[in-house]
């Protein structure tokens, strides 16, 4: 069956993602190769309101598979939660004859398509991008596996000087409110403990723990925390608190910061954006609407994007375990 969806649209929103521009590339060269006209929208919602909108072909994403951040630029938009905000953006689309879009970004963006999508019934899907893979209906998002390899090279960085010097490290990484990379960074760089939302191990364990290590041998320790740890206030007051309270430690303090969001993206990030991009333009043509692309066991699945907002990801217990195995 034809679908009458002759001009889709794509924009990436919200928080930047290494791989965006491979899902970007995929979404073009998918639209090109089914005979359907695709725009960019530039500065994600901000740029619909605008009509910030540039025809793109298969060779207008030439050599972007590579780079990270995203060409489209991202934005946040205060105006598109306004009902006269979206309206101004339904506006837009319509007089560029744009029948619906592909979104590529975090929950947030999500939240903004499926009130959009109900107010005025244009066709969307939705790819996660975000380094934090906290978005339920996909095993990864967009962005995570790169995120964790930078994370990983920074604190095998880390350790060279920990070790030098005999000292502890509290390394903070992102993550909002979910503990994926730290856990995965964690057990990848070998970290002594790892801090993380979903399992408040309290400072007395972390003590124990150190005071364990250091009798064991161990001469440096790295300890992983995820931003939105509650095990503490924050690293700076987690050392505080270590060098009061076990002054055989010569404490430091690293903060990773937006060196996690950037660089280039790794060929897992690659292939999945290739991968969403395809089932994204082929699901919309195909009739789907208000849904997410995901990866479930390798294989690309679809959810509503309500559930993807309402759900929660679960951290991996079987990792917490191998760490603590890890840890001896
Ligand atoms: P992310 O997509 O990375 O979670 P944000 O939470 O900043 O990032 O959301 C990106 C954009 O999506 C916002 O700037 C806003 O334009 C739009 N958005 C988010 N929540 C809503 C909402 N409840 N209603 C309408 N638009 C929203």
């Amino acid at each position: 069956m034809q679908s009458p969806i002759k001009k889709l649209a794509v924009l990436t929103s919200g928080g930047d993602s290494p791989g965006m521009n491979a899902a970007i590339r995929s979404v073009v060269r998918t639209c090109a190769y089914m005979d359907v006209e695709v725009m960019a929208i530039y500065r994600g919602y901000q740029g619909m309101i605008e009509g910030d909108f540039v025809l793109f072909n298969a060779r207008s994403v030439n050599n972007i598979i590579n780079k990270g951040g995203t060409i489209l630029k991202s934005a946040r938009c205060q105006e598109f939660r306004t009902p006269e905000g979206r309206k101004k953006a339904h506006e837009q689309l319509t007089r560029a004859g744009i029948d619906g879009f592909v979104v590529i970004g975090g929950d947030g963006s999500f939240r903004g398509a499926s009130i959009f999508h109900k107010e005025f019934g244009t066709p969307v899907i939705g790819i996660p991008g975000t380094i934090d893979n906290d978005i339920f209906g996909t095993q990864y998002t967009l962005g995570f596996d790169t995120a964790l390899n930078t994370v990983v090279e920074a604190i095998d960085k880390i350790r060279d000087t920990a070790s030098s010097h005999s000292r502890l490290f509290f390394v903070e990484v992102m993550g909002r409110d979910v503990g994926h990379i730290a856990l995965n960074a964690g057990v990848a760089a070998g970290a002594e403990e790892i801090l993380i939302p979903e399992e408040n191990l309290g400072l007395d364990r972390l003590l124990d723990s150190l005071k364990r290590s250091k009798k064991s041998g161990k001469s440096s320790s790295i300890v992983v925390v995820a931003e939105g740890d509650k095990t503490g206030k924050n690293v700076f007051e987690l050392k505080e608190y270590v060098e009061k309270n076990l002054p055989v430690y010569d404490v430091r303090v690293s903060v990773l910061g937006h060196i996690q969001r950037g660089g280039v993206p790794t060929a897992f990030d690659r292939v999945l954006a290739s991968r969403m991009g395809v089932r994204a333009v082929e699901g919309i043509l195909e009739g789907k609407t208000n849904l997410m692309v995901g990866i479930m066991d390798n294989q690309i699945v679809f959810t509503p994007i309500d559930e993807a907002i309402k759900g929660h990801t679960k951290i991996d217990r079987e990792l917490i375990r191998v760490s603590d195995i890890m840890t001896i």
